[in-house]
Formats: C-alpha cells, sequence, structure tokens
C-alpha cells in the first residue's frame, strides 16, 4: 500500500503544478492585445489625446497588454476594437451619481464601449489638466496619469465581463485621487492572470 501511495501521491502534486501555473505566473500564454479607439468630440482635453493614449499605453503595458490605437474609418473592418468616448457632462444625465467616472456598455463581439465623465474626472482628480502639479511634471502629467487609470479599469469591465471589484488596486471600486495619481497602480494578481488568459482565449 505504501509503495501505491508514494507515486499517486506525486502524480497528484504535479497534476496541481500543471494547472496552477498559468494561473500564478504573469507570463502570458499568447501576446496579449487590445485594438481601441479614443473619442473625443467635445475637444475636452485640453492639447489632444496623444498623452492620453501614451498613458493609456504605459499602463497596459505594466500588464503585458499592448494596445493598437486605430482611427474612426478603421473600425468596419477590424473585429473587436473597444471604443473609449469622453464625454461632456456627468453621470447624472445617465441616472448615475456625479461621483461615477465612467461606464461601460457591453455590446457583444463588436462595439463595446468605455464612457469616461469629464467633469466628475476633474472634480475627482483635483488637479488641473493643464496646469503643472506640485509635484513637478509637464503640464497636465498627474491627470493624463488619473484618466487613464480610470480608463483602463473600465477597459478592464468590459474584458473581463462581470468580474466583480476588487478589495484594492486598479480594479477597485470607488478610486479616489490618491490611487489614481500615485507613481503606480496595481492590479490584483488574480485579476491580472484572468485578463490575460481570458485574452489569449477569447479573440480580441
Ligand atoms: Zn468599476
Amino acid at each position: 500500500m505504501v509503495m501505491r501511495r508514494g507515486p499517486a501521491i506525486s502524480t497528484v502534486l504535479v497534476l496541481v503544478t500543471i494547472t496552477t501555473a498559468p494561473l500564478v505566473s504573469s507570463e502570458p500564454a499568447c501576446d496579449p492585445h487590445v485594438k481601441a479607439v479614443v473619442f473625443d468630440g467635445h475637444k475636452l482635453v485640453p492639447g489632444g489625446l496623444g498623452p492620453v493614449r501614451r498613458a493609456v499605453e504605459h499602463e497596459l503595458r505594466r500588464l503585458g497588454v499592448q494596445p493598437t490605437w486605430m482611427k474612426d474609418g478603421d473600425l468596419e473592418s477590424a473585429g473587436f476594437v473597444l471604443r473609449v468616448v469622453l464625454l461632456p457632462h456627468s453621470a447624472r444625465d445617465w441616472g448615475r451619481t456625479e461621483e461615477t467616472l465612467g461606464a461601460v456598455r457591453l455590446d457583444g463581439s463588436s462595439a463595446s464601449s468605455v464612457y469616461v465623465f469629464y467633469p466628475s474626472v476633474n472634480l475627482a482628480l483635483g488637479v488641473p489638466a493643464d496646469g503643472t502639479s506640485i509635484l513637478g511634471g509637464t503640464p497636465g502629467t498627474l491627470w493624463v496619469r488619473g484618466l487613464a487609470r480610470i480608463i483602463v479599469h473600465e477597459m478592464l469591465h468590459v474584458l473581463l465581463p462581470g468580474r466583480a471589484h476588487d478589495a484594492s488596486g486598479l480594479f477597485a471600486s470607488n478610486l479616489k485621487a490618491r490611487e489614481l495619481l500615485a507613481a503606480e497602480l496595481e492590479l490584483d494578481a488574480e485579476t491580472h492572470s484572468a485578463l490575460l488568459t481570458r485574452l489569449c482565449t477569447v479573440p480580441f
């Protein structure tokens, strides 16, 4: 009996190692990427969207995800493209609280959208979009960082539909300026694994 139990236990251990390895590892099983487009139809962002795109790219790359920025006209033949729309009003117009910074609409395969409520973002971040912060940096740097994290948070809702918020980190509900403007804002390890797994499983 002892002789048989030994190999059986080893087999179980080996299986456990194999099944958990992709989940605990931050090494993705593929080369995860998303296609996205940002709309600022009301020209809300001073200086244009270049810095916002770069900041979103920075946050996504930290998660091992490479974004491809699409132009409006490219959308037809591009497959899954995540739209990010900057709105000039608060979420109160949509029956939510003024503190709501972003929301998503899940349309299925081709046109899921992330909406960002620009006046509420300004209120929440408490730093000027076009001013130099007291912490230094180029004008708008901190503000752009905060906006980028709000956008990436909402993108996660689209990429991980139905997933509950984390207790802390980038995918926590009710993010405050302190987290949004911090030098780094981590994503919960399990949510990160789920993201990489999904991006490597579902074609985006
Ligand atoms: Zn959320």
